[in-house]
């Protein structure tokens, strides 16, 4: 028998949240975490009440497919349950949750999961995510048009496509089946783990904190220590090749709003308690929403998001024309200026022909393009020239402007006439 817990949940309302609006549950065999969203209220009424309807499915049964489907109903009764208590409080109109929850049968897991929580599963030292982001970033990533890494950053990075809540009858929600096995570390997190603590570091910590309760706190400790602006809660499952349940360490139980009594911000004056299907509601003054999630009720919105979206890549693309176009401009003019510059010097050589001349610019050329040309061509030859002077035109002689390049030439042009005719 096991002296160690094997699971643990741990949830933090985080340093900037006024409310806890996410939920988790370490349970014996099921392991679910829930984050909430409010339209006027009621984030953590939501994760508190899909959380605790879907724990009912917390048992052991004989075959994972089994558990797949119970995972699933319990999933889709947990939505049913979110709509009556609309129904009956419309202040809560627009609450939502995200769920992922795992059951585990033997070696095998059952995984049902709507929205942006995530799944992760630790084998030999990786990392890796065995859920996907039911997200409109995600939605952006998988059509190609944007990268995971702009998805990081995307402003609209926290929309959700799908959640459990009043909006949807019949919510698509994601099941599979995936093996355990002894060494196993099974991670369940809400986004305010996964959006601020990056996925080395989770692995990092995973790897090297042994015991489950400790590596669930540190990985909450860690979302802290990089500000928390959002709740965050950590559900952490140990296999280490026995049975959850037979070993008795069954796992801490409900914690974030599924912890506390289901409160919720009364529209008026009420404060009754509302009886509902399973649970008890009572009216509480709360802090006012913060928007974080946002659901997209119609199509028209995710239309407008989307457009927004290409609005936002248009706006990149001419930003970076206008700066290839500035980069251009600035180096012609740069070029301009440099060759004016050259063309403000003279100085007097040989031409190709063998004749003293007078060049205007300078001797280098750059690739093909020379910076000097002929300015004026002299009759006499360099040839004529006596051997100091031919030296010198061979080499060149600097002018400081025309006027000094004229006197150059005639002095060069009498040297030869004297020096041919003795
Ligand atoms: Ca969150």
């Amino acid at each position: 028998m096991a002296t160690t817990p094997l699971s643990a949940a741990v949830s933090h309302v985080g340093k900037i949240r006024s409310n806890n609006q996410d939920s988790g549950y370490s349970g014996r065999h099921l392991f679910v975490v829930a984050d909430g969203m409010g339209g006027h209220a009621g984030g953590d009424v939501a994760s508190a009440i899909a959380t605790k309807r879907i724990a009912e499915a917390d048992a052991a049964y004989t075959a994972v497919a089994d558990a797949e489907s119970a995972l699933q109903a319990a999933m889709i009764a947990a939505n049913s349950l979110l709509a009556e208590t609309v129904f009956e409080h419309s202040e809560l109109t627009g609450m939502g949750t995200t769920v992922s929850g795992i059951l585990r049968v033997g070696d095998q897991i059952a995984l049902a999961h709507i929205g942006d929580s995530r799944i992760y599963r630790l084998r030999d030292g990786t990392l890796e995510q065995v859920t996907a982001d039911h997200t409109f970033v995600q939605r952006l990533v998988d059509s190609g048009r944007i990268t995971p890494e702009e998805a990081a950053v995307h402003p609209r990075r926290s929309v959700l496509m799908r959640v459990l809540g009043d909006v949807d009858a019949a919510p698509e929600i994601d099941t599979k089946i995936l093996d355990t096995r002894a060494g196993d570390r099974w991670l369940l997190c809400s986004d305010g783990l996964s959006s601020y603590v990056a996925e080395d570091k989770i692995a990092q910590i995973l790897t090297t904190v042994r015991s489950t309760q400790a590596a669930a706190d540190r990985l909450v400790k860690e979302s802290l220590d990089h500000g928390a602006p959002d709740n965050v809660t950590v559900v952490l499952l140990d296999d280490d090749g026995t049975d959850v349940d037979a070993d008795g360490s069954a796992g801490s139980g409900f914690v974030g709003s599924a912890a506390a009594p289901l409160m919720f911000e009364g529209g008026g004056s009420e404060r009754r308690p509302i009886r509902l299907p399973t649970l008890l509601l009572h009216p509480l003054k709360a802090s006012p929403p913060e928007d974080t999630h946002f659901e997209p009720e119609r199509e028209e919105f995710l239309e407008q998001l989307i457009e927004e979206d290409r609005r936002r890549a248009r706006r990149r693309r001419i930003t970076w024309l206008v700066g290839v176009v500035v980069v251009v401009a600035a180096i012609v003019g740069a070029i301009a200026l440099a060759y004016q510059w050259t063309q403000t010097h003279y100085y007097v050589g040989a031409t190709d022909d063998g004749r003293i001349a007078i060049f205007q610019g300078v001797q280098q050329t750059i690739g093909p393009i020379q910076l000097s040309h002929i300015e004026q061509t002299s009759a006499t030859r360099v040839d004529d020239l006596p051997a100091f002077q031919r030296q010198q035109v061979e080499a060149t002689i600097n002018a400081d402007d025309l006027l000094d390049a004229h006197d150059i030439l005639n002095r060069l042009v009498a040297a030869a006439e004297s020096g041919s005719t003795p």
